[in-house]
């Protein structure tokens, strides 16, 4: 190659990065390091990174200098997470072991799912605590693994239907608030030891307004628990509407008036001096392409923004099959300030950069795409454009729990691996995150600088 060649190159090259804060001496040197550990696991799986989850789920990937730089990495904030849907599988079983107030079915259709002991219909029905069940062998861990994430699924069973099965499987760790806050306490022990230092929750406030306050109120207090032994760590809730077209409207208008009264009745006053809000905002969550136009639920926002001004919007946009159930038009004109997904905006530039100069950020979540069928290689995955186009984004994780994935760990590493990404693009996704995230801008700042702190003394430690 020429001189001058080699210098168009660069020049050209460097065009097509990202503008970026210039990386330090550590910084450039972890930089290095992420380079020569993704070309490590390049020359061992025979000179290609492949983009697939079969391989993402191999154990020549999982054991790669790469992912276990991935999984110390100061990471940020999960913006997208929904609810009940972050203990895997394990973990889970292990935490429903030592209880008695929660019970599992073994009979037919009801095998795998979970039920209150107070639940139980009689001596023949099948159900027994967890404990029990694996000590006779009528579950086996194995099974339940299956049971409880995407690897149990049949190869023509649609990837939604059996996702639908999880949640129902799992539902009743959300109606008592007992449950409920010892699930969090463990959950978010489990995404801080994984280098997550705020969680914001999708969750679906279902029975009364009562109902609604009490289960805030035991993420809340699982919350303060966890900050107690790790003060840069915090926890948001954005209450979850359903849209699916089968669904009665009442039942949308039920979760959002719940959630309005979580937000009214239950604040963060971890610090006394400056209570902040716990039940933020709202989301419309499920399958887009089984849903009802996000356009529809107009009047809705309205009419709850007036009773709820400061209420922050986030919406599952442009995660679709069909071009006409995307909803990333509306999103925008409804307001949001962060989208969950947003993959489809490749189809229409010129919203892509409405949403840039709007600086709504997307919430990317690359595994979670990946399981779902989205983006069946992430080397191709649309989010390195808008990323280096300038449009505000995060890694987040969706149902880490169902898709068999570490939160945040497996999407950073798929950004390492597959996208090319190095220490400047990783920490920018991180910073994204906190910056991005629903809290008052004093904790920001404090999440923001212990970050920083964390992240040079990472870059020192590693680079
Ligand atoms: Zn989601």
């Amino acid at each position: 190659m020429t001189k001058d060649y080699a210098e168009k190159r660069a020049s050209l090259a460097a065009k097509c990065r990202r503008a970026l804060p210039e990386p330090g001496e550590a910084e450039k040197k972890l930089d290095a390091r992420i380079a020569a550990l993704r070309e490590e696991l390049r020359a061992e799986l025979g000179g290609q990174i492949p983009g697939s989850l079969p391989v993402l789920w191999d154990e020549k990937l999982r054991e790669s200098g790469l992912y276990a730089l991935c999984r110390a990495l100061p990471k940020g904030a999960d913006l997208h997470l929904h609810s009940i849907a972050v203990l895997p599988p394990d973990e889970l079983i292990d935490f429903l072991a030592a209880r008695r107030d929660v019970v599992v079915g073994t009979l037919a259709e009801e095998r795998g799912k979970l039920y209150l002991a107070s639940d139980r219909l009689g001596a023949e029905d099948g159900r027994m605590e967890l404990a029990h069940a694996l000590e006779i062998d009528e579950l086996t861990r194995a099974e339940l693994r299956e049971l409880w994430s995407v690897t149990g699924r049949a190869p023509d069973e649609g990837i939604w239907d059996w996702f639908e099965k999880l949640f129902d499987r799992h539902m009743s760790l959300g109606t008592s608030p007992a449950v409920l806050g010892d699930y969090y306490r463990a959950a978010f022990r489990y995404l801080r030891e994984n280098g997550v230092c705020h969680a914001e929750l999708r969750h679906l406030f279902f029975g009364s307004k009562e109902d609604a306050r009490a289960a805030a109120e035991a993420i809340r207090e699982a919350y303060y628990e966890v900050r107690r032994e790790f003060p840069d760590f915090s926890a948001r809730v954005l209450g979850a509407g359903l849209k699916y077209r089968h669904l009665p409207q009442d039942i949308t208008d039920m979760l959002m008036e719940n959630a309005l009264y979580a937000h009214e009745t239950v604040k963060d006053e971890f610090d006394p001096a400056s209570p902040e809000e716990f039940v933020v905002g709202i989301d419309l969550v499920n399958e887009e392409d089984a849903s009802r136009p996000l356009g529809e639920y107009e009047e809705m926002l309205a009419l709850l923004r007036a009773r709820w001004p400061e209420m922050r919007l986030s919406l599952h946009a442009g995660e679709s099959h069909e071009p006409e159930s995307d909803n990333l038009i509306d999103a925008l004109l409804l307001g949001a300030q962060r989208v969950g997904h947003g993959l489809n905006l490749y189809r229409r530039p010129a919203l892509l950069d409405a949403y840039r100069d709007a600086g709504v950020t997307l919430e990317v979540c690359p595994m979670s795409n990946q399981t779902l069928g989205y983006v069946p290689d992430l080397r191709a995955h649309p989010a390195v454009e808008y990323f280096r186009r300038g449009v505000d984004m995060v890694l987040a994780s969706d149902d880490p729990a169902y898709q068999e994935i570490t939160p945040l760990t497996d999407d950073f590493f798929a950004a390492a691996a597959c996208w090319g990404f190095g220490a400047a693009e990783l920490k920018q996704l991180a910073v994204n995150s906190l910056r991005r995230a629903f809290v008052g801008e004093a904790r920001k700042a404090e999440l923001v600088a212990a970050f920083e702190r964390a992240w040079e003394e990472f870059a020192a430690r590693v680079g």
